[in-house]
């Protein structure tokens, strides 16, 4: 069986402009989103002369993450899994309410598909004169359709750049690109990236939200009769039929201009019922009540209303925010933030662990004594060097000292900004300690025993003066 078999041929779209309030609040919306993205890179943040100073930056040759004062580790990526469960829980919030305003208004896909269909009407016409240039074979054809692919890829190549810009210090990539010398990783990836900008936002289009997208798949999930969706009136609009100037018309409010279809990004007749194609971007509402307005009838043939409400247009039956649903979305919503919040309001400016040897687990000394070898880790996320200093708290038989080098002494534990320092550290217990505690452990119970093999330590920040506990276990004979 052939493979095209399987799927309906892909149709061209000649969608025609628009003008209304929705189409106005979309430039907008473009506009606004269009600019954080080609902005936030440049912006700075002063971190010290140790970090970076883009406000927003995926640095991973140092592997950090930068959001103004948030700075991210490798071992807080936790902070990123809340981050993304706080956006998963929004879209679904703002989805159970308003449908699928996230696809119309905000989405990527939308945002660069609405610039390159503008970027084609500019070049080439509106939907019209798109039509009967592509019948043609002229140079006007050519020249006109070499103008719109040539803006599509300086776009294209500007969104890629903007995006390494969130890896690399934005200035600094900027100023090689000038001399020529953006480096091959860079390149490969702005190159990538504006390939597929070129081919989603220039070719595949409406296909990209309805057969690769898996949220068009999942969202009617989150639907329910209360949700907004775009509806077009059957009550009021049917039977539709042509407008004639017979003074008593019988047919219903859609005069079947096809304004609604011809406007659609996505191509389709939303008189046919709520479908899975469409991305609620209001663009066919804008359409209809201009035609309303032409023809002296009400606005509102096609709008945002609940299902609830078309069926029964009773008052109760309105939109209201306020039902169930908000309740339980906002609850977690709320909770998730406060509970990143609070994390993110209480990071530590540094963190200690310990490593044990483990060749050899332990050493036995000449006078019977046991000696086993630490490799504590102590890491500064600041960024000003810090100085530590290690305390034994318990018990106090043991002795400890540390290897010596770079004038590291246990008062004083010397660690760089933004930088992980590691000290060999060696504990001795005397023979008839452990003696004792052999015996003890006899006695005692397992839980106990592990207690016993216990070495507690303490780790102080002499700048903060921030107290870690530290608890090792020492492996004896
Ligand atoms: S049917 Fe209307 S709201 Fe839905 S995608 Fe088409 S124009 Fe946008
Ligand atoms: S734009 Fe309005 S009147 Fe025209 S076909 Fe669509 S629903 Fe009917």
């Amino acid at each position: 069986m052939a493979l095209e078999e399987f799927f309906e041929k892909k149709k061209r779209l000649y969608t025609q402009a628009v003008k209304g309030q929705f189409r106005n609040l979309k430039w907008i919306l473009n506009i606004t989103f269009l600019s954080i993205y080609c902005l936030s890179p440049f912006l700075r943040f002063d971190r010290g002369p140790y970090a970076s100073n883009q406000a927003i930056f995926i640095d991973f040759s140092n592997s950090r993450l930068y959001f103004f004062s948030i700075e991210i580790w490798p071992q807080e990526i936790y902070y990123l899994a809340g981050i993304l469960i706080l956006a998963a829980v929004l879209l679904f919030f703002i989805t159970s309410l308003f449908g699928r305003v996230w696809c119309g208004y905000a989405c990527f896909q939308t945002v660069w598909t609405d610039i390159f269909i503008l970027t084609e009407k500019i070049f080439q016409g509106d939907r019209n004169a798109r039509i009967i240039l592509d019948r043609k074979n002229s140079f006007e054809k050519f020249y006109k359709k070499f103008l719109t692919h040539g803006a599509w890829i300086l776009i294209s190549l500007a969104t890629g750049y903007i995006f390494v810009c969130y890896f690399n210090d934005a200035f600094i990539l900027t100023k090689n690109l000038l001399h020529f010398q953006i480096n091959a990783t860079a390149l490969g990836w702005s190159l990538g990236i504006a390939a597929s900008t070129y081919i989603m936002a220039g070719f595949a289009r409406e296909h990209v939200c309805t057969y690769m997208c898996p949220y068009a798949r999942f969202q009617s999930a989150m639907f329910d009769r209360d949700t907004l969706i775009i509806t077009y009136d059957e009550k009021r609009g049917e039977p539709r039929g042509k407008l004639s100037k017979d003074e008593a018309r019988t047919q219903g409010d859609c005069i079947d201009c096809k304004q609604c279809v011809v406007v659609c990004p996505q191509g389709i007749d939303i008189r046919n019922g709520l479908q899975m194609e469409c991305i609620a971007c209001g663009l066919c509402i804008d359409a209809c009540d201009s035609v309303m307005d032409k023809i002296g009838l009400p606005r509102g043939l096609i709008r945002y209303d609940t299902e609830a409400h078309m069926q029964s247009p009773k008052t109760q039956n309105k939109f209201r925010i306020f039902r169930p649903r908000f309740f339980y979305y906002a609850t977690i919503l709320l909770t998730v933030s406060i509970i990143m919040l609070y994390n993110l309001s209480h990071k530590t400016t540094s963190e200690v662990s310990a490593v044990a040897d483990r060749n050899p687990l332990f050493v036995k000394m000449s006078d019977g004594s046991v000696r086993n070898g630490y490799t504590i880790k102590i890491s500064n996320k600041t960024h000003a060097e810090k100085l530590f200093s290690i305390k034994l708290i318990r018990p106090i038989e043991a002795e400890i000292k540390i290897e010596s080098y770079s004038g590291a002494s246990l008062e004083k534990l010397p660690v760089a900004a933004e930088n992980i320092a590691n000290f060999k550290i060696y504990i001795t217990l005397p023979q008839e300690f452990l003696a004792k505690n052999d015996e003890e452990n006899n006695d005692e119970e397992e839980s106990n025993n592990e207690e016993n093999n216990l070495i507690n330590l303490s780790v102080i920040d002499q700048t903060s003066g921030e107290e870690k506990k530290l608890d090792i276990i020492f492996v004896g004979d």
